[in-house]
């Protein structure tokens, strides 16, 4: 339940950060011109490696789409990311299912949702942009399609999830997202061009229902690439960014003036304000906008994020509601 300790910090804060006037105020980005940097960021303590792989395309030049596809494979294929890919946490039913999207800097995009036995859903979600005619295959269609392109079918269930899975159906307790229990990777990143791209991987909520899909995989909610203003990519609750299309959001806010932090904090207010009992769950958006900055929000603290670039790789504290001094 909502405390009224929370109620009053979230008035406080709307009271602080209304959007009116924003756009009246702060004038759009199009006056800053400056030759652009590569720089790379991604959701979570996994994002550091992740974002090194990234950096080697980003580095010489390479494409930020090619970047971030590179990046996310990394957590896919450790089996120490319980949270991603291979090792993943599976449904109720004990099988891991997959969800993922990428977005270039021309509005293609592709995405999977509901796939099982591929390890790399995100290279999937990248044929189904350039191969198909479509954004987005589910299921049983999207394994067909990734076993036609090459992919190998495998065991994704590690003996570490198996047991993990074996101990969780003793008391079957219906996990809320909050923070522990989850950790997308969405990455976002600027080539030396200065063209934007993003990806979004994950294994999704542990011990969902069978079928369930979050936003990850769902262009808008989890991940957004507006190339003339920036991207913004979500961890969390994903039900919680479907309903209110959450990346999209914050990037609709980058547009009408907002920092990449304040647009990710309005995102996050939206939420917390339709939601009342917002103090037990855990969403967090990251956003990169066209001039290279970036920033993040979240509900709970504990949301934090890589960022790499010339001048090395860092891991950030995003901030956030309920770690808000107000
Ligand atoms: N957003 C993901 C989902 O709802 C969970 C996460 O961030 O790990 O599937």
């Amino acid at each position: 339940m909502r405390s009224r300790r929370d109620f009053l910090k979230l008035s406080a804060l709307l009271g602080m950060t209304g959007l009116v006037g924003l756009s009246k105020t702060t004038p759009a980005f199009a006056a800053v011109k400056k030759q652009p940097e590569a720089i790379v960021v991604s959701t979570w303590e996994h994002g550091l490696a992740a974002n090194e792989a990234a950096w080697q395309v980003l580095a010489k030049g390479g494409r930020a789409l090619d970047a971030v596809e590179t990046g996310v494979r990394v957590p896919e294929a450790d089996p120490k990311v319980r949270t991603v890919g291979y090792g993943g946490y599976p449904d109720r039913d004990g099988i891991v299912t997959l969800d993922a999207c990428i977005m270039d800097e021309h509005m293609n995009c592709g995405s999977v949702a509901f796939l099982q036995n591929i390890k790399h859903p995100i290279s999937v979600a990248r044929l189904v942009m350039e191969k198909t005619p479509h954004v987005m295959l589910v299921g049983e269609g999207a394994k067909q399609f990734a076993l036609q392109q090459g992919f190998k079918e495998e065991n994704l269930l590690t003996a570490e999830s198996e047991a993990d899975w074996k101990a969780w159906l003793k008391d079957q307790k219906i996990q809320q997202i909050n923070i522990e229990n989850h950790d997308t990777i969405g990455m976002l990143a600027m080539d030396a061009a200065g063209n934007l791209s993003g990806a979004c991987t994950t294994s999704g909520a542990a011990y969902k229902m069978h079928g369930r899909v979050g936003d990850s995989p769902l262009i808008g909610a989890g991940l957004y690439v507006d190339n003339d203003i920036g991207a913004a990519t979500a961890t969390g609750m994903g039900e919680l960014m479907i309903k209110t299309v959450g990346s999209h959001l914050v990037v609709e806010l980058m547009r009408q003036g907002a920092s990449p932090e304040e647009a990710c904090k309005q995102a996050v207010l939206r939420i917390a304000r339709k939601l009342g009992d917002y103090a037990q769950f855990q969403v967090g958006f990251l956003a990169l906008n066209k001039q290279g900055q970036y920033g993040a929000y979240g509900i709970q603290p504990g949301f934090n994020y890589a960022v790499q670039n010339k001048a090395g790789s860092t891991l950030i504290d995003g901030k956030s509601l309920l770690g808000a001094k107000v």
